[in-house]
């Protein structure tokens, strides 16, 4: 039997594949999908995430990307429930002439790479998203990025489990032995593999180098579809992006602050966020204010994740960092030894 420390996406999502391959699986997890996953806005876009020195990342994003459409229709047709799984694609825009140029240079950075993307004047940006600022010049778009709701998905996860009677043990995990893992109240669960998948926290139960990196997020609610697609661009120098849900929610986010476990959420980070947001969709400060929230995401040192056996009886499924809705798929196939060129990538012997 494999124990899985960690209900987040990446634990629930192992545990499902596994179930559903015939394994005997139990999560244990005093909350689970209450950590990164809950905060996450569930972007599915590795071409227009990428960036100069995170080529890895970048393949790992793209063939996790790839298993997105089967493993949402499989999710679904196991839980019954929707993960409002959408591909139309993200717009990356820019304002100022130096934020357009910098978005050219990017632009010209993935022809390299040979990513499908398509460059827009401020015109046709507006044509696509007619509640875009006026300012703005010019954009990249990303037709194949997608995204999901990952609160959805864990839900659904956690259907399926149940619908699998895979148990779920709503209690905390103190300590990692070979194959077996104690609980808070001193029982100890046997297995054969324990797998860590514990997000930010998993450096309190392994000597794995993951640490947390605060992101504060709001959900909106507006009455009509206020975007079609993921829209991001650079305000004042920093990354801002919204996503839209099919019930009309928009996601806005997210902030990157080395506070350790810090999840308060601040005054200071939500002006930001509306305030940059604000320049580029103006009509979002008319929207009724639904939910923010802190979550920490689980970095390691390189941004790649850590996934695979370190010893006999326990592997790691951990450090996903920004990216861990779009990993979840991948990483619950790397872990049953499919891709071993990608699994190689997110070897935990590479620390
Ligand atoms: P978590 O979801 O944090 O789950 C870890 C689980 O471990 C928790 O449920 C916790 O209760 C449990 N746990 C902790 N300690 C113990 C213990 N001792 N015993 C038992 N259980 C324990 N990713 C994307 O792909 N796309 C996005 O658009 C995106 N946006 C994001 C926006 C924000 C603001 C943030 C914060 C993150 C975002 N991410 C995004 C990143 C993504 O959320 C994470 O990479 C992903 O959620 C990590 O999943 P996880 O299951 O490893 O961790």
């Amino acid at each position: 039997m494999d124990l899985i420390v960690g209900g987040g996406v990446v634990g629930l999502s192992i545990a499902w594949r596994l179930a559903r391959a015939g394994q005997d699986v139990t999560v244990i997890d005093p909350a689970p999908a209450s950590g990164a996953s809950h905060a996450a806005a569930g972007m599915l876009a590795p071409v227009s995430e990428v960036a100069y020195t995170e080529e890895p990342l970048l393949r790992l994003g793209l063939a996790a990307l790839e298993r997105w459409p089967a493993f949402a229709a499989e999710l679904e047709a196991d839980s019954g429930l929707s993960v409002d799984y959408r591909a139309h694609g993200t717009l990356d825009v820019a304002f100022g002439a130096d934020d357009l140029a910098a978005l050219e240079e990017l632009a010209a950075f993935m022809d390299k790479l040979g990513l499908p993307v398509e460059r827009l004047t401020g015109r046709e940006c507006r044509r696509l998203e007619p509640m875009l600022s006026p300012s703005v010049r010019g954009g990249v778009l990303a037709g194949g990025d997608a995204w999901v709701d990952p609160r959805r998905v864990t839900a659904a996860l956690l259907a399926a489990l149940e619908t699998m009677r895979v148990p779920v043990v709503p209690r905390r995990a103190t300590d990692l032995l070979d194959g077996a893992v104690r609980l808070a109240d001193g029982e100890i669960l046997t297995g054969e593999r324990v797998v860590l998948a514990a997000g930010a926290w998993s450096g309190e139960l392994a000597d794995v180098p993951v640490r947390p990196v605060k992101g504060q997020i709001m959900r909106l609610r507006s009455p009509h579809p206020l975007l079609g697609r993921c829209v991001r661009g650079m305000v004042h120098g920093s990354p801002v992006y919204l996503v839209p849900r099919g019930d009309g929610e928009v996601v806005v986010g997210a902030t990157q602050e080395e506070l350790g476990f810090d999840t308060r959420v601040t005054a200071g980070g939500l002006y930001e966020l509306l305030r940059d947001a604000r320049e580029l969709v103006p009509g979002v400060t008319e929207l009724e204010l639904a939910d923010v929230v802190a979550g920490l995401r689980p970095c390691t040192p390189d941004n790649l994740p850590l996934v695979g056996e370190v010893r006999r009886g326990l592997a790691l499924a951990t450090g996903h960092h920004r990216g861990g809705v779009l990993l979840a798929p991948l990483t619950t196939a790397l872990l049953q030894g499919e891709e071993p060129e990608l699994a190689a990538l997110c070897s935990p012997q590479r620390f």
